[in-house]
């Protein structure tokens, strides 16, 4: 029997013991999309208990424990730190088989050094440990990054945002690059009004444009996209249901702008006119500057109204969408392709039954400029476990070159991810390992598979983006 979490955690063959040893496991990270909160490196936070750094935010614990039965006073309310972590390692034993379950025990193995089960019985012994720890520069968040071997973080990050942490990271030199990512989600959100004017106004007053019609966006947008190059961005991000594709003119989306700025209603059409517009905007923006464009699409959000009215979004109320995606993906990245201006792209997908769609998708628009220059990205959010890596990457094997994927992200908000790496790691040098003591790969080849797993696991994305 093999033992929980030692060595060769994940790692059923020697092959695949060998590749992850002596090839993934020392190579730094580049966590190339990621929500930590740059605010909290620059000032090299310090966490007063595990709950605090541990449980809040955390909205993938919270569902377990709303699932689990337990009230939500322990998850987003009142209660105090203590009870909260006791109702999660109450719910612990309840996560078998749920990623929770390996992330839970990696996290408090790596960079605690806890290798005891968390249970009730555990449950005090296990918070004063890390706690006592937490105090420590040591585990500061500086601390952990540097523990956990992190070389690059990209944020993600509003176009309105000064920048004032990652600037001050940078003078602070320690060691860890922490850059931004220009999410511009709130500038396609037109059907808010109520949301998207106020919103216009800030935007306006970060670029020093007043934004009094589309031209005057287009140039806000331009400002800050200069300036978050200068600040070292390489990349943007987009949370979408699906592609936005229908066709438009210059003239229709001047007009519709118009409309909003005014506070007329819009049409659906309209509406759908005017993302179409913005994301073909966006993505020049990204080609003349040679950065990456990510496009994280399927997520349903905010699914119950009476939880998004008491706690808003991003608390847990999310699932998989099955959103139409082939023909507008299509549309919209061969319009880029079309004059030669499509970006490099990674495509990231929620929906598990779309897997070898978006992996044939990606080979539609490669064009020899860049090895894997569109990406078919890691698997992500609900997916981000043994199972979802393992078709993900078999999808993309299957139908593209993992040999040219750029690998894993945590796309996470707690300092306390980094084990995720790990664990793709893991999971990826065992489907390498598997196949060669299968006799589907040649063993004489083991150089280059562990070539090949330090390309996934680092050099890749090294190579890909421009930092
Ligand atoms: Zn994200």
């Amino acid at each position: 029997m093999m033992s929980f979490l030692d060595e060769n955690f994940l790692l059923q063959t020697e092959t695949a013991q060998r590749l992850y040893h002596e090839h993934a496991k020392h190579m730094p990270i580049i966590d190339y999309h990621c929500h930590l909160s740059p605010k909290d490196i620059a000032e090299d936070r310090k966490f007063k208990n595990l709950t605090e750094i541990w449980l809040e935010g955390d909205h993938y614990k919270w569902r377990a424990m709303r699932t689990n039965g337990v009230p939500e006073r322990f998850c987003t309310g009142d209660a105090d730190d203590f009870e909260k972590f006791e109702k999660w390692a109450q719910t612990v034993p309840y996560t078998v088989r749920n990623p929770l379950y390996h992330w839970t025990h990696m996290e408090l193995k790596r960079p605690f050094g806890i290798e005891k089960v968390l249970k009730p019985e555990t449950a005090r012994e296990i918070y004063d440990a890390c706690t006592a720890m937490l105090q420590t520069d040591e585990f500061s968040v500086r601390g952990i990054l540097k523990k956990m071997n992190v070389e690059i973080i990209c944020t993600t990050d509003d176009p309105i945002d000064s920048l004032e942490h990652h600037q001050k990271i940078k003078a602070d030199d320690f060691g860890l690059q922490v850059l931004p990512t220009f999410r511009a989600d709130k500038v396609l959100a037109i059907e808010q009004p109520e949301a998207f004017l106020p919103y216009l106004q800030k935007l306006g007053e970060a670029a020093g444009v007043s934004i009094d019609s589309y031209q005057a966006l287009q140039d806000a947008l331009k400002k800050r996209h200069d300036f978050f190059h200068e600040n070292g961005c390489r990349l943007s991000d987009h949370g979408l249901e699906t592609i936005y594709a229908d066709e438009f003119t210059e003239e229709e989306i001047k007009a519709i702008f118009e409309k909003a700025l005014n506070k007329q209603e819009l049409t659906q059409e309209e509406v759908l006119k005017y993302k179409s517009a913005m994301l073909v905007h966006l993505a020049l923006l990204d080609h003349s500057r040679d950065w990456t464009q990510q496009f994280h699409l399927g997520a349903l959000r905010n699914n119950n109204t009476r939880m998004m009215r008491e706690l808003g979004p991003d608390t847990g109320f999310d699932s998989i969408g099955d959103f139409d995606v082939a023909r507008p993906l299509s549309k919209f990245m061969d319009k880029l392709d079309n004059s030669d201006q499509l970006a490099k792209t990674i495509l990231y997908n929620l929906n598990p039954s779309q897997n070898e769609l978006y992996a044939t998708m990606i080979g539609n628009f490669n064009d020899g400029s860049t090895p894997g220059k569109i990406q078919f990205g890691s698997a992500w959010w609900f997916l981000d476990q043994k199972d979802g890596m393992e078709k993900q990457m078999n999808a993309l094997s299957n139908m593209g070159l993992l040999s040219r994927f750029v690998g894993m992200l945590t796309d996470s908000r707690s300092f306390l991810s980094y084990p995720r790496h790990e664990y793709f790691r893991r999971i990826l040098c065992n489907l390498i390992g598997n196949d060669v003591e299968n006799g589907e790969l040649p063993a004489s080849e083991m150089e280059w598979y562990g070539q090949l797993v330090e390309n996934i696991c680092y050099n890749n994305a090294k190579n890909y983006f421009n930092f």
